[in-house]
């Protein structure tokens, strides 16, 4: 009992110094909106890096600035720089690592607050990034800090970092660090994203991504004369027509054990991302008529999204056994089938540590256990799954996913500082913080 009870007043002191904290969150939150890390390019990722790093030296944590040189993207006029921030303890044990990307996606229309403003209005911070995931950001800031005003003789470490390029895949930015060395498992033991999952779930992993293109091969002839040519364009007509009539309605019938949510992701799915035939559009500007021609070529690129009860070589070879009998059984058919990314499905098990501690820290902060999801696209958590090793990895983080990528994106100040006491809880258990002398 008399651990108990102490434990609950370590928990008592955190969750005060976190709420009395809640301005300081706010204008850190706002700090990095108003740094505007566009990506594409990759805007300002220096600067928010150093942002980062002159706000926790002061707590200790000595910083490091990588950058991902060759990486897609990566150039002079666009470097792909991250921070890796590391706050040792008084003594050995585990670290606990805060993984944020600081890149997001472009503005976009129909804002009715300014995208780097960060206003609140209603108990509501406004900004491109708030949700996704500059309030996360923050708030494992604040966690982390109010962390050490309690507990500054802990053991283990604290890690936060800051990474590029999550937006576009995080091959300048996660998987960079995670290929040397930044999340092998004797670094780091417990990992947590704080993407906008919302403040009362644990985000186990992510489904797996298979995207491809699509080329059908036709002859050029003058459109006057189609039957002089083959026309590219209704060839592919026939592989959209296999992709409705057969491949959709086999996908519908797949079902996942995962908890993905939306439910609507809880099976396998497929989009058409884009589709191009014929001569190129004209450019803007261009006033004339285009020419009549027969199709030569014409290019889907397609997103398949599966389960972990799905192998990545099944997806592929069902898409290639629907073009082939394609081939065999229409005139002319001809087709090239590329693949351009893919990704493994992941998911955390309920009982490794991280999830565990993050559990009991929802459970004590908001009186409740935590929903456990699972997310329909990637994250960073891919890299630091395949390449850094590491399984025990989760996001969690304050705001609501729906609202990443939309105009007026917001995250509730709330919200954040309930989602900072749970990170501040989760640290104080996985660093057995109650073990420290005082
Ligand atoms: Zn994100």
């Amino acid at each position: 009992m008399e651990t108990a009870r102490h434990s609950e007043a370590l928990e008592a002191r955190l969750m005060a110094e976190v709420a009395a904290r809640r301005e300081a969150l706010v204008e850190l939150a706002r700090a990095l909106i108003a740094i505007p890390t566009l990506n594409p390019p990759g805007r300002h990722y220096r600067d928010i890096c150093e942002f980062i790093a002159a706000r926790l030296e002061p707590s200790g944590f000595v910083c490091e600035f990588i950058r991902a040189e060759g990486a897609p993207g990566d150039s002079d006029r666009w470097p792909r720089w991250n921070i890796v921030a590391r706050r040792e303890g008084a003594g050995p044990g585990d670290c606990v690592h805060f993984n944020s990307h600081t890149d997001v996606v472009e503005v976009g229309h129909g804002w009715s607050v300014d995208p780097f403003g960060g206003e609140v209005i209603d108990g509501r911070l406004y900004g491109r990034g708030a949700a996704d995931m500059k309030g996360g950001l923050a708030a494992s800031i604040v966690a982390a800090e109010a962390f050490l005003a309690v507990c500054p003789d802990f053991a283990g470490a604290i890690e936060i970092s800051g990474t590029a390029d999550e937006e576009s895949g995080g091959y300048g930015g996660v998987a960079h660090l995670a290929e040397r060395g930044y999340f092998s498992p004797e670094r780091v033991q417990h990992v947590i994203i704080p993407e906008p999952l919302n403040k009362d779930r644990i985000c186990l992993g992510h489904r797996g991504v298979w995207w491809a293109e699509i080329e059908t091969k036709g002859r050029i002839a003058h459109g006057s004369m189609p039957f002089l040519g083959d026309s590219a364009i209704r060839h592919m007509g026939a592989v959209l027509h296999e992709i409705e009539t057969w491949l959709y309605p086999l996908l519908e019938t797949r079902h996942t054990a995962m908890p993905v949510v939306p439910e609507g992701a809880r099976r396998s799915t497929l989009n058409i991302n884009s589709i191009h035939g014929g001569e190129p559009e004209p450019e803007e500007g261009f006033t004339g008529f285009p020419a009549p021609c027969v199709a030569d070529r014409c290019r889907i690129v397609i997103d398949r999204r599966f389960l972990i009860e799905e192998s990545l070589s099944e997806v592929k070879h069902e898409v290639l056994s629907m073009l082939e009998r394609l081939a065999r059984e229409r005139p002319g058919f001809s087709f090239e089938l590329r693949d351009l990314h893919e990704v493994i499905p992941t998911m955390t098990d309920r009982d490794a540590p991280v999830v565990q501690g993050v559990a009991r820290a929802v459970q004590t902060v908001l009186g409740r256990a935590p929903e456990y999801v699972v997310s329909p696209g990637t994250y960073d958590q891919k890299h630091i799954d395949r390449i850094g090793r590491l399984k025990n990895c989760i996001a969690y983080g304050p705001g609501i996913l729906d609202l990443a990528h939309q105009p007026d994106e917001w995250v509730g100040v709330e919200d954040m500082v309930e989602a900072a006491q749970v990170m501040a809880l989760a640290l104080a258990d996985l660093l057995r913080a109650e073990r420290t002398p005082r």
